[in-house]
């Protein structure tokens, strides 16, 4: 135990999120090196197997790993020769190449930066909508890829993404008209555009960008963004300006939709929608749908592997933003050509995860833009469900409201800041071609 103690100290202790610089992976069939590893915030484990995991942390983890005892080889991506960037796009060149997508197409999408990384690059977003520069009552939906710099696949295939909208509004397609016409969609395919440069999980200052979060089982439980990471805090401010109520957040390294809670073994609420989201995505995606280590290729976040001040609970606990996490690929970096396969085996799957944020009933005051308070949210007896059930209780501001739901018939009771009351009820029945009854107007 003393010995275990003094090692401790090889680290850097000041650190607050986990550090990168060194990545190994750990052999561990019991669990035991695991929980050992779990009680220092400043690695990161990830991608747990039946053999054993990933563990990244600050310089000297390897030679703590030595010390301890604990096999383990360095990650083949850690490796000096593996920084060339092959034929992958550089963050520039992506910038360009979304620029050349919209241009002629600004009626519907337009790209902005929602700040700046470490080293200065912009985090660029893409907003799809009619009347785009408009915010208007609809349900928003997002998707964040590449917050680990070197899980590529989700970069690219959030560009084949923004094409196939463009393309496909254009030419009428009826189910991408409608998501476009009737919601938000934004996309960031880069959270982490320095640590795609550099082929690297963390950032430029191998921080682990997907543990920099506030997480509420933690002494970091505040949503405050002082301390954190830029790239953190962009997407931070960014959520906080919106009204997500949908979101995907895309990894690699292995093939499964992992969702909340990472940090806590109890169930989130609406567990039920959040796996069938879950599955729907995996069982339109062939490989993770035949997953033979994940049924159904969907997993709960926490029985996989614990994560503390990671993006997806961080969004559902303070935002009710339902996020999952998407794993795209085995292997993180492939060869660019194995790319358009990729977005074949996942369009079907994202473009129905988006169009999802209509199965949801919100509200809004035309009249008073300014209007806050609060809502409580009760299943009521339908012919899907029996039970009555109280959801639980919603803040909103901004004059609306809107949430993704399981089908059912629901009731709200408003309370305006004034102390004013309202009562609605609401059915929410998936059919996404008749998407504009999700709001109604007091
Ligand atoms: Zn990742």
């Amino acid at each position: 135990m003393i010995l275990r103690l003094l090692l401790s100290f090889l680290f850097i202790s000041s650190v607050n999120a986990a550090v990168t610089e060194e990545g190994f992976f750990v052999y561990d069939s019991t669990g035991e090196s695991l929980k050992i590893l779990n009680q220092h915030k400043e690695i990161s484990i990830d991608h747990r197997t039946r053999t054993g995991f990933e563990a990244y942390g600050p310089k000297g983890l390897g030679k703590y790993l030595e010390l301890l005892n604990l096999d383990h080889d360095v990650l083949a991506e850690m490796h000096e020769d593996n920084k060339n960037l092959g034929d992958y796009p550089t963050p520039e060149e992506i910038e360009k190449q979304l620029k050349d997508l919209v241009k002629g197409n600004e009626s519907f999408v337009k790209m902005f930066s929602i700040g700046e990384s470490h080293e200065g690059r912009k985090l660029w977003a893409l907003k799809f909508s009619d009347n785009v520069e408009v915010d208007e009552v609809e349900p928003e939906v997002k998707f964040i890829a590449n917050m680990h710099g070197n899980e590529i696949v989700g970069r690219e295939l959030m560009v084949r993404l923004v094409d196939e909208l463009i393309t496909k509004y254009k030419n009428n397609d009826f189910s991408i008209q409608d998501l476009i016409n009737n919601s938000e969609v934004y996309i960031i395919p880069s959270m982490n555009p320095d640590g795609a440069a550099a082929k690297r999980r963390g950032n430029a200052r191998w921080s682990d960008l997907n543990r920099d979060f506030p997480d509420f089982t933690t002494n970091d439980n505040t949503n405050e963004i002082k301390g954190r990471e830029p790239e953190t805090k962009a997407i931070m401010l960014f959520q906080a300006q919106r009204k997500f109520s949908l979101s995907a957040n895309f990894h690699g390294g292995s093939v499964v939709v992992n969702y909340p809670w990472d940090t806590h073994a109890d169930d989130a609420p609406l567990t039920e929608l959040i796996v069938d989201l879950s599955k729907e995505y995996a069982s339109y995606n062939e490989p993770m749908r035949n997953s033979t280590r994940f049924q159904d290729g969907v997993v709960n976040g926490y029985r996989w592997y614990h994560v503390d001040g990671g993006m997806q609970d961080w969004s559902y606990y303070w935002y009710n933003d339902l996020q999952v996490t998407i794993e795209l690929s085995d292997h993180k970096w492939p060869n660019y050509s194995e790319i358009p396969q990729f977005y074949e085996e996942n369009k079907e799957s994202l473009i129905r995860y988006l169009s999802r944020v209509h199965q949801g009933a919100g509200f809004n005051f035309p009249k008073n833009p300014n209007a806050k308070g609060k809502v409580e949210i009760k299943r009521l007896k339908s012919i899907n469900n029996d039970k009555e059930m109280l959801l639980g209780t919603y803040p909103f501001s901004g004059g609306e409201f809107y949430k993704v739901l399981p089908l059912g018939k629901y009731q709200y009771k408003i309370t305006l800041s004034d102390g004013s009351e309202h009562s609605i009820n609401a059915l929410v029945d998936f059919d996404t071609t008749n998407s504009n009854g999700n709001y109604q107007a007091l």
